[in-house]
Formats: C-alpha cells, structure tokens, sequence
C-alpha cells in the first residue's frame, strides 16, 4: 500500500444555496465523525463558502473552493483573491477544471498564476488536467497532460509541490456517466508520477496525491481507487447527495 492518504473531494460546481449547502455539509460531517483514514474536502460554490466552513468547524473535513483569481486585490469584477478565501478557512481550490478551461477561456499560462499565488498564500492547489475525447482519438492524451501540468506547474518549487494535489480527469469522462477504464486511467496516473519525478525528484513524486474525476462513483470507485497511482477522487454529481459521497470516502477507507 502506499504511503500517501486517499483524498476524495467534491467539486459541488453551481449547485446549492447555502442553506442547501449547509444541510449537506452537516450529513457529511455527523456520518464521517473522527475517521482519518482518507482526507475529505468539499469545494461549495462562492455563495456558501462561509456557512459550510462554519459548519464545518472542529470537523475532520476541509474546505475548498472552485476557483481563485491570482491578484491580491483589485479591478477584477465578479473575481475572489487567495486572501479572501483564507479569511473563510478555505484551505484548498481547485484550478484548471475543464469546464473553466472550456468555458471560460482560462489558459494553462493563466492557470499557472493561479497555482502559485495559491501557494504563496497557503492555499493548496487541486490542479485539472486531462484530453478531450478527440485528443484521446487521436492520440494525443499523454501529449496534452503533459503540456497541462508542466505549464500549470511552472515556477513551483521542489519544497510547495507536495502541497499540490493534482487530478487526472479525461473531460469526456466528466459528468458524461462514461468512466475511463482502470487501465486507461492508472496509465495516465504512472505518466503523470513519472513526469513529476523527472521535473521535481522522485521522492517529491512519490508525495504527491494524484486524483481521478470523471464520473467516480461508489460502484466503480474500489477499482480505481485500488490502481497503484491513484490516490483519492474528485467528485462532481456523486458528490451532490450526501449518501454517494459517504459510500465513495468508506470506499477510499477500504483501499488496502
Ligand atoms: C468534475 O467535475 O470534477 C467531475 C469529476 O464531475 P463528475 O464526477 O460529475 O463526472
């Protein structure tokens, strides 16, 4: 068994008021009680950052959020600062999700401000990568992560990337119901452990917590989450109802 502890967190994306949210995060917190057998985070929408985190005060379940901006302050309309989401206990974001590569334009020159600003400031990055469904047929896969995570990676020093979390989610797996197959998906793990090996050493690598997304769910999650270099989830839709999630983390907790 490796040494790195499961995580699985839930991108909850715009979903949930905060009430909603609240009602969630206190299932999950009354069901997980003491267990620190895997590391549990949850990433509400803006909106419900400080009610969850207040919900979730003394509870062995942490706080992230889905986006940051990388200023400090500033003219930046609509956008939230690493400070800001200290101030509610965030203490990881995730960066680079396909939907805000797809749908927001966000470059991975973009994405790489944003990794290190959270770094500075002590917020831990979950940093996305992962091909389109033609990048698969074309081959491209391994080319495009390797593009993704050096270029979001670039500038981080040996010491902060074991702050770093990244996940490996093939977008056509996202929210789709379709899930890479255990093979497709421990390959492109090895590769990604490989090529933070080359780029940080491979003691870093072997440190840091390599996430699976696309379409994880308690019946193929012990499969995946037994692959060699797959070290946790991250979660959309089956993070949504507090049952799922639940059953995903004892999944996690089973992996021996
Ligand atoms: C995600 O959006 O990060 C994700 C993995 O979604 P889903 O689990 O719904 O495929």
């Amino acid at each position: 068994m490796s040494s790195r502890k499961k995580l699985i967190a839930g991108n909850w994306k715009m979903n949930k008021t905060s009430a909603d949210a609240v009602s969630l995060v206190q299932e999950i917190v009354s069901a997980i009680g003491k267990q620190t057998d895997v590391d549990v985070v949850v990433c509400p929408p803006f909106t419900s950052l400080e009610s969850v985190g207040k919900a979730l005060d003394g509870a062995n379940v942490k706080l992230g959020a889905q986006n940051v901006h990388p200023e400090p302050s500033g003219a930046y309309t609509g956008e939230i600062s690493v400070g800001m989401l200290r101030a509610f206990f965030a203490s990881y974001v995730i960066i680079g999700h396909s939907e805000r590569r797809t749908y927001f334009a966000e470059t991975d020159a973009f994405i790489n401000q944003k990794v290190l600003a959270s770094l500075k400031g002590q917020l831990k990055p979950i940093l996305c990568v992962g091909e389109t469904l033609g990048e698969r047929e074309s081959g491209a896969t391994l080319r495009v992560v390797q593009t993704q995570l050096e270029s979001g990676l670039e500038g981080v020093s040996k010491d902060l990337m074991t702050s770093v979390v990244i996940a490996y989610e093939p977008v056509w797996a996202i929210g789709t119901g379709k899930v890479a197959t255990v093979e497709q998906a421990q390959e492109v793990h090895a590769f990604i452990r490989a090529l933070l090996a080359k780029n940080f050493g491979e003691a870093t690598a072997q440190k840091v917590r390599i996430l699976y997304g696309g379409s994880m769910k308690p019946a193929n999650a012990p499969e995946l989450l037994s692959q060699k270099d797959i070290d946790g989830g991250l979660i959309g839709g089956a993070s949504l109802e507090s049952r799922s999630f639940l059953d995903l983390v004892k999944a996690a907790a089973a992996v021996k």
